[in-house]
This record gives C-alpha cells, structure tokens and sequence, in this order.
C-alpha cells in the first residue's frame, strides 16, 4: 500500500532557500514538510569556508551553516524528510509529489528550491583538486587567493564578470576560453578587454590541473592549445571554472514553464511560477546572483507568496460554504 502524507506546504530542496522557506512557513503556522533531496543541504556542503553569509565575524563552514539552518527549520515545526522526490503531478490538486521512497506528498502548495550544480570540465585532476585551489564561484572562494596568480576557464557572462570580480583581490587573472571568441555581453567584454591585470589565452583547453607541495594545492594548469596541440605549463594557485550551472529541473519539464537555459520562470518581482500555488526560489530560479544569501531571500519571499495563496484559498473555500 501506498504511504501518503498530506501537507499544506511541500518544500523540495535543502539549501538555504528551501531552509528559509521553511522556517518562514512553519512561524506562520503553516506546518511544512521540506523534502532534502539527494544532496542534503546543497551546494554549500560541498564548499568548505564561508566568509560572506552575513552575522558572523568569523570563517565558518558551510556545512555547519546548513545543519542549523535544519535545526533552526526543525526547531520552529518544519517536518524534514529524507527522500527525493521521483515525479511530480502538478496537474492535480492537492499537488501530488512521488518519492523514491514509495511515499506520495498531497500539498496544497508546493515550494521548489532545487537548486543549481556549477558544471565542471570532467577531469580527474579537477575532482582531485577541488577545494585545494579548483573552486566553481569567484565571489565564494575568491578573497582566499589575495596576491595570487588566479585563472578562469570559460568564454560566458559568468566567466568575465569572475575574471572582473577577480582584479579585486590579484594582479594577475588569465581568463582561458576554447575559442576565439567570447560569448559575453559586449559591454563584459570591453571592460574585459580594457583591464590592464587580466591576460585572455584563446583556443585554449585545460589539460591536467596541476597540485604540489604538502599540503597539496594547486600549483598550475597544464593548458593545450587547440591551434598548435602544444601544451604549456600556465603557474596559478586558483583556478575558477566558470562554464556554467545547470539547474535541477528535469523533474518538471512539461508540468511548468521553463526558460532557455532550464531555469523556472516567475513572475518579476515574486516566486510565483506559471501554476498557481507552485512556487521557485533560489539558484533553481536565479541565474544571475546564485549566492547563499539571495537563496535564503528568495526562500522568504517564497514562504510569504505561498502563505498569501494559502490564505486566499481559505477564504475562498469558506466562503463557499
Ligand atoms: P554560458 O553562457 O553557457 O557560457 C558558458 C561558457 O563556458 C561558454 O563560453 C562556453 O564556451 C564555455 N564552456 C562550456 N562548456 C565548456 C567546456 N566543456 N570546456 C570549456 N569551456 C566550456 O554560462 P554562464 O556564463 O554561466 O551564463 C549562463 C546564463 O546566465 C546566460 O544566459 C548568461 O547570460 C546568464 N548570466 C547573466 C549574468 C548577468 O546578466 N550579469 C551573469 C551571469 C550569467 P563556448 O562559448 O565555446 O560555448
């Protein structure tokens, strides 16, 4: 038999804006069931120091900041599920939601913060050395690589404005792109072009990155020119992967509005999806900000959007009688 549990508020996901939102719901008495997901906590438990969430003077580790977020979200009366959920039926109301557990979720309203996944090169040697100087955000890891000499890999928005955000903190960025031309904004590329710290090499693919020392860190990047097929050896203790991030949202392709890129439209200024009482908040709906802190802001505004829709479904309905 089919275990099924009804809820007012279904939240899917575990970083910061399926955590905000259901400590937001749960205080407005909405009693909500936050389904973790695969990755429990996110993508902030796969990074190490945190110096940009803002209250604490300290470094502290992202994976701490997600366990209180879930005790904090336990503590005010969210329900916190280990599953992940299969499929979805959006179509139907309550919303049906089906985990690879067996159990249906029935929800009147349903929360998405799925998230994002930073998309890396493939290599074995980037796997090795990521955290030790292989990161996927310049506005994360950044300010760790003061007076370093840093690298960039990608030809995207995303790409330039790290190499950008990177000047801040080094005098020598290398932005390496696969070909010979980039596909960011003009206006991205003529600063780009125009800042006297930043080294571009075309036609380039990174090879082999490249640790030392003990601890091991990051001492180069092995980088193959795809003109000559020569390679050469590029000296940096970070590098930066900026190719893009791919949203989670297989689950719900056909059953809600999706942009270009697999991102969840909403509407401008709110949470609200295309279907009435489905709601999308964070890095699953932000392509732009993608920091812990917007993910945590929009999970409020998602709380809010669906208590308000909640409200005036019971209004409604009483009404009615
Ligand atoms: P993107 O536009 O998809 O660019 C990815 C870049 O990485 C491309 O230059 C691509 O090269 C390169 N790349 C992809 N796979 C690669 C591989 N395996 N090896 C080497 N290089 C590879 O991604 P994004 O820059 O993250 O931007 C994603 C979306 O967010 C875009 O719509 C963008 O406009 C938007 N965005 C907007 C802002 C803003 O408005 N301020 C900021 C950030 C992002 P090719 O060019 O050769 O394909």
């Amino acid at each position: 038999m089919t275990n099924s549990i009804s809820t007012r508020l279904a939240v899917l996901g575990s970083g910061p804006a399926g955590y905000t939102a259901a400590i937001y719901a749960a205080r407005a008495g909405l009693s909500p069931i936050l389904i973790q997901g695969i990755t429990p906590g996110g993508q902030l438990t796969t990074t190490t120091d945190v110096e940009n969430y803002p209250g604490f003077r300290d470094v502290i580790q992202g994976p701490w900041l997600m366990e209180e977020m879930q005790a904090q979200a336990e503590h005010v009366g969210t329900k916190v599920v280990w599953d992940h959920v299969a499929s979805v039926d959006f179509s139907r109301r309550p919303f049906v939601l089906t985990g690879d557990s067996g159990t249906e979720y029935h929800a009147d309203a349903v929360v998405i913060a799925t998230g994002a996944q930073a998309k890396y090169l493939g290599l074995p040697s980037e796997e090795h050395m990521k955290g030790r100087g292989v990161s996927a955000c310049a506005t994360c890891d950044g300010f760790f690589y003061r007076g370093k000499k840093v690298a960039v890999i990608g030809g995207g928005n995303t790409a330039v404005e790290e190499a950008l955000y990177l000047t801040n903190h080094s005098h020598d960025v290398t932005l390496i792109h696969r070909r010979d031309s980039l596909r960011a904004e003009k206006i991205l590329q003529d600063r780009l072009f125009a800042h006297p710290n930043i080294n571009i090499l075309w036609d380039s693919e990174i090879a082999e990155f490249v640790g030392g020392g003990d601890p091991e860190a990051l001492i180069g990047l092995d980088i193959k020119s795809k003109l000559t097929g020569e390679v050469s050896r590029l000296e940096v203790e970070g590098a930066f992967v900026a190719i893009g991030h791919k949203p989670a949202t297989e689950l719900f392709v056909g059953q809600i509005e999706l942009d270009g890129d697999g991102y969840i439209k909403v509407a401008p200024g709110s949470t609200k999806t295309n279907i009435e009482g489905i709601f999308a908040c964070g890095d699953v709906m932000d392509k732009i900000y993608r920091q812990a802190v917007t993910a945590a802001g929009t999970g409020c505004m998602a709380a809010l959007d669906a208590e308000k829709y909640l409200a005036a479904q019971e209004y409604e309905a009483l009404a009615a009688e």
